[in-house]
């Protein structure tokens, strides 16, 4: 089981989940970040750390985020490791809870 990164991850990035992850299982991408399921020991704490509440279980993906799971899978294999909390993304305020946001994830 592993917990996987959402839409409403993407534009936000605010990195308050990777300070807490006792394995730093995150991975960061120009505007996203993932999880590597691998890696993820499925403990549970980084999901109440997101405050765009971005980060389920994979058994509990809401309708429509199912992709994720591969995406986490997928880029997490490719993008730098993070752990170490920073600033988030100069608009994150603009782009919380806007729908739909995979359109522009970067690679
Ligand atoms: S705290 Fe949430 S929005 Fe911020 S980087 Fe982590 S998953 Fe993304
Ligand atoms: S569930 Fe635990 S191990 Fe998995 S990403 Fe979150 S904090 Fe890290």
């Amino acid at each position: 089981m592993t917990f996987v990164v959402t839409d409403n991850c993407i534009l936000c990035k605010y990195t308050d989940c990777v300070e807490v992850c006792p394995v730093d299982c995150f991975y960061e991408g120009p505007n996203f970040l993932v999880i590597n399921p691998d890696e993820c020991i499925d403990c549970a704490l980084c999901e109440p750390e997101c405050p765009a509440n971005a980060i389920f279980s994979e058994d509990e993906l809401p309708a429509g985020q199912e992709e994720f799971l591969a995406l986490n899978e997928e880029l997490s294999g490719v993008w730098t490791n993070i752990t170490e909390k920073k600033d988030p993304l100069p608009d994150y305020e603009k782009w919380d809870g806007v729908e739909g946001k995979i359109q522009y994830l970067e690679r």
